[in-house]
């Protein structure tokens, strides 16, 4: 009994044996064994769709990963991925830790040589062609291709089909890419699920997949070829065959309907460039915008401020500061202007005031400003000190300047309240300070105004009402000058104005070679004035030419005389800007004087200040040409005071340059002034112009010149403009020694 339950069992054990055995057998039955061995698949990285890792879990996945693990679950392993770390499937194949690798065309001999095994093809992978635009490829045999280093398998499986084919492999996508432009490769290779990865990349928009050249490549696990080995792969087999077509395309459907392809800044950059960039001016633009804006509103806040501040808020005139600043720039850009400045005060303010009330008072200060403006000119100033006290700068003119500001503006503020209806006489007292030159050269306004001040007081203190001079000399001799242009016909007639000569010399020899003719106006009370005083004043009342015409004439009158008595001399004349103008042939002029007297037009150099050039360019060059013309010389007086000397230079054609040494040394670094002067009087002998240097007032200054090759000089180391009778006897003395 007992032995035939034994045998009931036994039978039992091997009917199930064969069953199971049987099963296994079957195509689409499990053979999935819970919890079996562990299989340690290798996979390269980075071949997006068919192995990456997935963004949200991080794991190892894809087409080949997800085939792999079901064949393997279905060969009863349990599969677990790792990425190979080596280069290529050779070199992971010497490597133990992996059971298995993924994926191979075929088998290959591993770097070390080891040979391997492969399963059964899990699937069948398109690989295909990529080139840019519309290439028309050669044959596959000669074609030049570009891969992934990490595709060296399946570039030996690619060789082995198609012997005559050039592979080039690159280390990364980019790589190919770039090799692929440059024309290193005609196309690059492969598979195409990858390519539907890799293509979405915008900046790969110009590549083309190429249907026509399309080929398929086993994907197989491998392993090295030992019994370990053939153990798995024979396991895998039953498993990969296990795989139904179904469930493999489900399996690449799934990966290849993925959005995978995840945009990077570069991408966006690539996409959206254009666009980035336009908001990115805007926004620059808004930025500047807003800063300029904001720097706008704040000059403007400044300059409100500064307004405030240079204004007396009450009479809407200057306040002391801004006065002060609009003095510093006048005296500045009008040195030749003769000012004065006047202190001015009510005296019985407080009375005013007390009787009349502040309103009225105020009235009084804002109808004394109106009525002091509505004489100011352009380069007058006045401001409110404060109080009751104003300052004026007014321009220097005569009595009768005078007397029209007293009736037009003083009288009538003395009567404002008279004027309407109230008995009393308002009582300024002033005191006047004209400015002399050294106030052009230091514009100190306090300390100008401090002696306003004080005569003020003076008068105030001694008298009721007035105004005082603080420097009665200045302001006569000021006064006188600026009367120059009502006398100035009278004093050429008289006598008065004369021409006086300034013998130039060459040092080399120390012969006198000419005269410089320089006006000089004797007045009755202020004795000799010097041209630099009254010449301005007469350039701006439209006089100069009287009195220059004066000269030139006086001059060929002289050198008539002297040619008469058998000494042919050469004299400058100064021609001033104002001389020159559209009405006026200048040139004509000279002619005509010299066919008047008899004269040679060589006898007349005409001196044109530099900075005439300057101002009235285009009339002076054309002025200086008809004189050359006519056989005068041209000469540019006062060369080095201006701005523009050097460019001056290449303008415009003259005969003689004149150096004035005073512009030249006055300030600064001495031996740097004699180095320019030095390089200036190469210059202009290079450029085929005489010099004269004037101003040379020492020895050492004539010395230097004359080492430095410029030997014709004026200036009062030789002699001081003299006038004609003593410049007779000079030129006597010189017929003698000649
Ligand atoms: P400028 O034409 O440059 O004349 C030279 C000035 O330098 C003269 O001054 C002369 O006396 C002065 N000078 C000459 N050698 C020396 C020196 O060694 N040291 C110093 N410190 N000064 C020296 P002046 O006669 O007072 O004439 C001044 C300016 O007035 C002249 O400068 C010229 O531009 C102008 N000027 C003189 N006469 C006339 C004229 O008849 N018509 C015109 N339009 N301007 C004239
Ligand atoms: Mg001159
Ligand atoms: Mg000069």
């Amino acid at each position: 009994m007992k032995e035939k339950s034994l045998v009931r069992r036994l039978f039992t054990i091997l009917i199930c044996a064969i069953l199971t055995l049987a099963v296994s057998l079957l195509p689409g039955v499990s053979l999935r064994a819970e919890g079996g061995e562990t299989l340690m698949i290798g996979v390269p990285k980075d071949r997006c769709p068919i192995f990456y890792s997935d963004a949200s879990t991080n794991e190892i996945t894809g087409i080949g990963v997800d085939l792999m693990r079901a064949a393997a679950e279905e060969a009863g392993y349990r599969a677990e991925f790792c990425i190979i770390e080596e280069a290529n499937l050779k070199d992971a194949l010497d490597n133990p830790e992996y059971d298995v690798i993924l994926p191979f065309g075929s088998a290959i001999e591993s770097t070390s040589g080891q040979s391997s095994i492969v399963s059964e093809n899990l699937i069948q992978t398109p690989f295909t062609l990529v080139t840019t635009g519309n290439r028309n490829l050669p044959s596959f045999n000669n074609l030049k291709v570009g891969m992934l280093k990490s595709l060296s398998g399946a570039a030996d499986t690619v060789h082995e089909l198609y012997p005559g084919i050039e592979i080039k492999m690159y280390e990364t996508m980019p790589e190919c890419v770039k090799a692929l432009r440059k024309g290193e490769v005609d196309a690059l290779l492969h598979n195409s699920y990858v390519w539907s990865y890799v293509l979405q990349k915008p900046s790969y928009s110009d590549l083309k997949v190429q249907p026509s050249q399309m080929f398929s490549m086993d994907f197989r696990a491998g392993t090295t070829d030992t019994p370990e080995g053939k153990e798995i792969i024979s396991r895998l087999d039953r498993g990969i065959v296990a795989l139904s077509d179904t469930r493999k395309q489900a399996v690449i459907l799934d990966h290849t309907s993925r959005k995978l392809y995840q945009y990077t800044i570069s991408d966006y950059l690539y996409e959206y460039g254009a666009l980035l960039l336009l908001i990115a001016l805007l926004f620059i633009a808004l930025v500047i915008i807003a800063i300029q804006r904001s720097y706008t509103v704040r000059k403007e806040q400044e300059e409100k401020m500064q307004e405030m501040i240079d204004h007396d808020p009450l009479t809407g005139v200057l306040s002391m500061s801004g006065f002060r600043k609009r003095v510093e720039i006048l005296l500045h850009e009008h040195p030749d202007i003769p000012y004065l400045l006047a202190f001015v005060n009510i005296k019985n303010f407080k009375y005013i005031n007390d009787s009349f009330g502040r309103d009225a008072g105020d009235d009084l200060l804002k109808f004394w400003a109106e009525k002091t403006m509505e004489t100011l000119s352009e380069e007058e100033a006045m401001c409110r000190i404060g109080a009751d006290r104003f300052a004026v700068l007014r321009r220097l003119g005569g009595d009768e300047k005078l007397i029209n500001d007293d009736e037009n503006v003083v009288e009538s503020v003395r009567n404002y309240f008279i004027d309407r209806g109230k008995d009393n006489r308002v009582q300024i007292c002033g005191g006047v300070y004209v400015l002399t030159s050294e106030d052009y050269k230091n514009a100190d306004v306090d300390h100008m105004l401090d002696f306003a001040r004080v005569t003020e007081k003076r008068v105030r203190e001694t008298r009721s009402d007035g105004y005082e001079f603080y420097n009665p000399e200045q302001w006569e001799r000021g006064k006188q000058i600026a009367n120059v242009v009502n006398y100035l016909h009278t004093a050429m007639k008289s006598g008065d104005i004369r021409v006086w000569y300034q013998p130039q010399v060459d040092y080399e020899t120390g012969k006198i070679t000419g005269a410089e003719a320089l006006c000089r106006w004797k007045h009755a009370n202020l004795n000799w004035i010097s041209p630099a005083d009254f010449i301005p004043t007469l350039e701006e009342a439209g006089l100069i030419y009287d009195l220059d015409s004066f000269v030139w004439e006086r001059v060929c009158q002289d050198l008539h005389r002297w040619n008469e008595a058998g000494i042919k001399r050469c004299v400058s004349v100064n021609v001033s800007r104002c001389d020159v103008n559209k009405e006026r042939d200048i040139a004509e002029i000279f002619r005509k004087l010299v066919q008047t007297y008899k004269l040679t037009p060589d006898q007349l150099s005409i001196e044109i200040t530099e900075t005439a050039f300057a101002e009235n360019a285009e009339m002076l060059f054309s002025a200086t040409e008809k004189l050359r013309e006519y056989g005068f010389k041209v000469e540019m007086d006062d060369f080095g005071s201006g701005y523009s000397s050097l460019h001056m230079l290449k303008e415009v054609s003259v005969d003689r340059i004149k150096l004035d040494l005073r512009f030249l040394t006055d300030a600064g670094d001495q031996k740097k002034g004699h180095i320019i002067i030095g390089y200036m009087v190469r210059m202009i002998h290079s450029l085929g112009m005489e010099i004269i240097t004037e101003g040379v007032e020492t020895a050492e200054q004539a010395d230097f010149l004359l080492a430095e090759g410029s030997p014709e000089m004026q200036g009062y180391y030789f002699y001081r403009p003299m006038p004609v009778e003593e410049f007779d006897v000079l030129s006597e003395n010189w017929k003698k020694t000649e």
